[in-house]
């Protein structure tokens, strides 16, 4: 079969028979990105390593070959609980799936399974897949692919090394006739080179998709009255969320605030006992309107494809961990938003840790902090930073970031920033942002007097058309080093102050636009549809009833495509984006009986 697939003459046959199979079981009629790629290769028999962005269906390209070749897809994966969000999911579209872990008591029953040839797919953790014992089981069946998730873990490059990825290789050099896909969403080019090589697939086998992820809006602005920006945008966003702040107290005080939006919000970080944690994960998965308020401590793990918004409270650490935080959203494909809020001292904050770094490290840390500092303040396309940084070359402008949707008025402001600095140093670099603004703009209260700031050259040289802007001008200095403030508050000069000083670098800043950022434009807006919602209340129902979150019945994106096609038979139901012919038997009926009320 496999030799088959690989004469020009079935090409057309196969790819037939690859889209029928899809539209049969997943109900989908069309590939997405590489998906169609990887499993040609797959079909084919060609060992392979797909570096995949999270949300681009990564598992699709195992399971769907899983279902049409003869025998068992052995599908190593580093964490039993997206095992069995991977299982639960499979039983839903009707795939016979599995999992073999220490945590499964019918594993008696799973391995007869196996060697009935009555799994399409067996999910094992590497421990497991190294031991001889599995060796001897796999013998005893047929095993038609070797599928490695998190294939990262191979690399000591990479981030989360497992020393058991590495007995992989042995364990399938011992089949060396059976296909092997390794699959992984972060990878930069030394932890792809060193899985290639640990694994055994050749560089020609590698096939990688785009870091784009374009259902993500992006949108990012100063923190102001940060709780309050923060509940606007969940007000103004359905669906479940996460927001991340900085530390356990954050978490908890931020949580607390949050009620007011009237959604149910839940904290999470590394200091919960171990059972509240699982709780509230839990709850989080299930829920389609909850609020996670959590550390970075959260998300590792989490396979909730409905994931509407991720809002950061203050800076992430480094682009990769923006890009790796914010693709908890929108993995579905729906519209998701990425809102940031960040302030100056969030860049304060991170070049104080730098004066802890070792002097090695220094130049890379400082590189990255940088990269943020440009990503907050550019006035242009958010997503075409973020992809250069990957090393993509991206068009200028996106359509779906807060600077593509309403672009903010940009302001050369190197004269007003050089009077700012100017006045910071002649009072001697000890003052606030305030006294010095009632310097520039020569309101002689008390202080000022006092401290005879009245008599600088530089008293009273703004004026107050220019006032307001006095504000934003020295959050961009913060930003890049040209201020700092010192251990009491107060301003001084940071190592950038001398270039723009001596004219040599001009500074602008952006405005925050005259009308709010957030409205119908955001392609994360969706009306009120009445018909919408009592389909989710009746997959609601059918979730509660069968145990499972919501999205393993179906996506928001089935529901919607439901919504506005209104199918009034089963025949037109299976023209439903995401409607397979297992889920069209199971609920089908349910969801008629609700659209035949409108
Ligand atoms: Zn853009």
């Amino acid at each position: 079969m496999m030799k088959k697939a690989r004469s020009r003459r079935n090409d057309h046959f196969v790819t037939g028979v690859l889209h029928d199979q899809l539209h049969a079981t997943f109900g989908y009629t069309a590939f997405r990105g590489v998906q169609a790629d990887v499993i040609a290769r797959v079909m084919a028999g060609a060992r392979t390593l797909a570096v995949m962005p999270t949300g681009a269906g990564k598992s699709l390209c195992y399971q769907l070959p899983a279902v049409m070749l003869p025998g068992t897809c052995i599908v190593i994966s580093p964490l039993i609980a997206l095992m069995q969000d991977q299982v639960r999911a499979a039983d839903a579209v009707g795939i016979r799936a599995a999992t073999l872990t220490s945590a499964d008591d019918n594993r008696a029953d799973t391995m007869a399974r196996f060697r009935a040839g009555d799994l399409d797919l067996l999910y094992v953790a590497p421990e497991r897949a190294a031991t001889p014992d599995f060796r001897d089981l796999l013998r005893q069946g047929k095993v038609t692919l070797f599928a490695i998730d998190e294939a990262h873990c191979v690399s000591e490059w990479g981030h989360d090394f497992r020393p058991d990825y590495r007995l992989l290789a042995p364990l399938m050099d011992a089949f060396p006739d059976v296909p092997r896909l390794a699959l992984t969403a972060t990878a930069d080019a030394h932890t792809r080179g060193d899985i290639l090589a640990q694994l055994g697939i050749p560089v020609a086998g590698m096939i990688v998709s785009g870091f784009d992820r374009p259902n993500i809006c992006y949108a990012i602005a100063p923190r102001d009255n940060g709780t309050k920006q923060i509940a606007d945008v969940i007000r103004a966003t359905p669906g479940a969320g996460i927001v991340y702040a900085r530390s356990r107290d954050a978490t908890e005080r931020l949580a607390a605030a949050l009620a007011i939006t009237g959604r149910p919000v839940r904290p999470y970080h590394a200091w919960l006992e171990a059972e509240v944690r699982r709780r509230h994960q839990a709850e989080f998965v299930a829920s389609e309107d909850m609020v996670m308020v959590a550390t970075i401590a959260f998300g590792m793990g989490i396979d909730k494809p409905d994931v509407r918004f991720v809002i950061h409270a203050g800076l992430p650490k480094s682009i990769e961990a923006y890009y790796q935080e914010t693709g908890r959203a929108g993995r579905d494909g729906d519209p998701a938003i990425a809102q940031m809020f960040w302030g100056a001292e969030d860049f304060v904050r991170a070049r104080q840790w730098l004066a802890d770094v070792e002097p090695r490290r220094l130049p890379g840390e400082r590189a990255r902090l940088a990269a943020l500092g440009a990503l907050v303040d550019t006035g242009g396309c958010r997503r075409a930073v973020l992809l250069r940084h990957f090393g993509e070359t991206p068009p200028d402008m996106c359509g779906n970031c807060d600077n593509c949707l309403i672009p903010p008025p940009t302001l050369a402001a190197t004269e007003l920033a050089q009077k700012l600095l100017s006045a910071v140093y002649r009072t001697g670099q000890n003052y606030g942002l305030g006294h010095i603004e009632r310097v520039l703009t020569g309101q002689a209260d008390d202080r000022v007097v006092q401290q005879q700031h009245d008599r600088l050259s530089v008293f009273g040289i703004v004026g107050s058309d220019e006032a307001p802007l006095l504000k934003p001008v020295a959050r961009a200095l913060m930003v890049r080093d040209a201020l700092r403030t010192t251990a009491h508050g107060g301003l001084m000069l940071g190592p950038e102050a001398r270039a723009i000083l001596k004219g040599e670098q001009a500074v602008a800043v952006q405005l925050p636009p005259a009308r709010p950022r957030r409205g119908r434009a955001r392609s994360g807006d969706h009306p009120p549809d009445p018909i919408f919602d009592a389909l989710r209340a009746c997959r609601r129902a059918l979730a509660d009833a069968a145990g499972v979150p919501p999205y393993v019945i179906f996506h928001d994106a089935t529901l919607r495509d439901m919504a506005q096609i209104r199918p009034r038979s089963l025949r037109d139901m299976a023209l439903v984006s995401g409607v397979g012919e297992r889920k069209l038997e199971a609920y089908g009926e349910a969801f008629l009986a609700v659209l035949k009320q409108f």
